[in-house]
């Protein structure tokens, strides 16, 4: 398993009350989703000290529904109200999402270190919830990470001072992202999946989409899908996910699913993982419910453990 090693900090506890002298927390989910929401309040309701990471946008998917109307106990809502809901639960419950995305995960004999931006957290456990991700990005992505290929610009763009660089920006929510890139870098050719305000010198708006990273040991250029080139020395993919098995190498994977048994388990112990993620379909109702199963099962787990 790859050690996290990076420029990055750890993350200080925040302790709770029903934990108070832990300095790894029980439970990291990653996901904010129905899933992540589901299986937070589970845990919270069994007094375990989680960290819980996603958007405070919470759910795209949810928020981009114009109508679900087969979610039990509520007539048809639309997935902007319902998104609210879970806000206001997550509120009553008093729990909090740090907002940040999370790139790397690797396991130790005590439990996991998850990256997050540029800090470090610890946990006794982690549960995915990262929703349904296609399994590999653009040909070549893979292979070049940590060699040019970053997904974060406030880790790695330092890196990048006076050089030439390639972005994807899959949501507006990352042009700062973007803006502080353009910051470091002498070039940037930008990549957006909506049409995008950002109007500075040193950016060069791409029409078509990236489809290979090149290079072989280390990123050297960028291709177009119409086959243009550009020379380039590192490449940032800003998307709402990544890959599963790019954040945690080993899972076991079955085409751009998560392979699970029916306690929501991965083949990495203590590693847990529910929602779309884990296969068809990709449901509302199944994502609440896989994260309910899997946090009696991080419980279960936990107590099994001490
Ligand atoms: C247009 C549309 C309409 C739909 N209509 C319906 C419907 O009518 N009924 C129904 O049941 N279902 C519907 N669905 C499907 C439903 O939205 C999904 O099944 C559900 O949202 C899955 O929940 P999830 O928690 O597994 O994942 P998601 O909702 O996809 O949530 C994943 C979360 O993980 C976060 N995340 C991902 N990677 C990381 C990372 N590395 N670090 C931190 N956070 C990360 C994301 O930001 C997000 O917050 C619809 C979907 C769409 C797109």
């Amino acid at each position: 398993m790859n050690e996290l090693k990076i420029n990055a900090k750890l993350n200080p506890i925040v302790e709770s009350e029903s934990n108070k002298k832990t300095d790894i927390y029980d439970v990291a989910i990653i996901g904010a989703g129905p899933a992540g929401l589901s299986a937070a309040l589970t845990l919270n309701v069994h007094n375990k000290n989680i960290v819980w990471f996603g958007t405070n946008s919470l759910s795209d998917k949810v928020e981009k529904s114009e109508k679900i109307a087969n979610y039990a106990g509520l007539d048809v809502v639309s997935g902007k109200e319902l998104n609210n809901k879970f806000r206001k639960q997550m509120k009553t419950a008093g729990l909090e999402l740090t907002d940040k995305m999370v790139t790397q995960i690797s396991k130790n004999k005590k439990g996991f270190m998850v990256l997050a931006d540029n800090e470090i957290y610890k946990a006794k456990t982690v549960l995915l919830t990262i929703g349904a991700v296609p399994s590999k990005g653009i040909t070549n992505e893979q292979e070049l990470i940590g060699r040019g290929v970053s997904y974060c610009a406030t880790c790695d763009g330092f890196l990048y001072k006076g050089k030439t660089i390639a972005v994807f920006c899959g949501a507006q929510r990352y042009e700062h992202e973007v803006e502080y890139l353009a910051e470091i870098a002498d070039e940037v050719y930008l990549y957006t999946t909506y049409d995008s305000k950002i109007n500075l010198p040193n950016v060069e708006i791409l029409k078509k989409p990236m489809k290979a990273v090149l290079g072989e040991n280390k990123v050297q250029g960028i291709e177009l899908t119409d086959g243009t080139r550009f020379d380039i020395d590192g490449a940032f993919f800003l998307r709402s996910s990544v890959a599963p098995a790019t954040i945690l190498k080993k899972l076991e994977m079955d085409g751009a699913h998560i392979v699970v048994n029916r306690n929501c388990e991965t083949n990495i112990e203590g590693c847990f993982a529910a929602g779309d993620c884990t296969g068809r379909p990709y449901q509302i109702a199944k994502a609440v419910g896989e994260g309910n199963v899997a946090a009696h099962k991080i419980v279960e787990y936990l107590s099994e453990k001490e």
